[in-house]
């Protein structure tokens, strides 16, 4: 997803994987599945893979375009519940501003995330927030807070430098 016009590294700034760390991150993403009695099947492998390789978040009609690139085409049903079942398995979360999808970097457990949007490459960076303050401030309040969503826009370093 390239957003700029002027942006010339939409690729640089966060080059998705390839190759053996490609393959590293889906090898990894399968010994958790057996490891948690769940199965890393077909369609959520690939889906989970376009993900990976993606410089930029994708939106679910991306990935059901480039699902068929190689070999058969997906159904959308099918891709969206393989996005399901990686958000689950926090494999993958979902950007709600952008309404995209970007694989974890941080991954393996449950984890509250939050991210660093840069405006003129679509590059997202995911950091785990303290949201300890605001919690706090919402317990005062007599809240009891389900989800918090952090989506900070800006420029990346690099388009900084641009
Ligand atoms: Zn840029
Ligand atoms: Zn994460
Ligand atoms: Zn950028």
């Amino acid at each position: 997803m390239h957003m700029g016009a002027d942006c010339h590294h939409a690729d640089g700034a966060h080059p998705g994987l390839k190759g053996p760390e490609l393959r590293h991150a889906l090898g990894a993403a399968e010994l958790h599945c057996a490891a948690t009695q769940e199965r890393l099947t077909a369609p959520r492998r690939r889906v989970l893979e376009l993900l990976l390789e993606s410089h930029a978040p994708q939106k679910a009609y991306d990935l059901i375009a480039a699902f068929g690139a190689q070999g058969a085409p997906a159904k959308p049903p099918t891709v969206y519940r393989a996005l399901e079942f990686l958000e689950r398995l926090g494999f993958a979360h979902r950007i709600e501003s952008l309404n995209a999808y970007v694989p974890c970097r941080i991954h393996g457990n449950e984890h509250r995330a939050a991210f660093l949007i840069c405006d003129c490459c679509g590059a997202a960076e995911e950091f785990e927030p303290d949201f300890t303050a605001q919690l706090a401030s919402a317990a005062t309040a007599g809240y009891a807070v389900q989800s918090i969503t952090l989506e900070a826009r800006g420029r990346c370093p690099a388009c900084q430098a641009e």
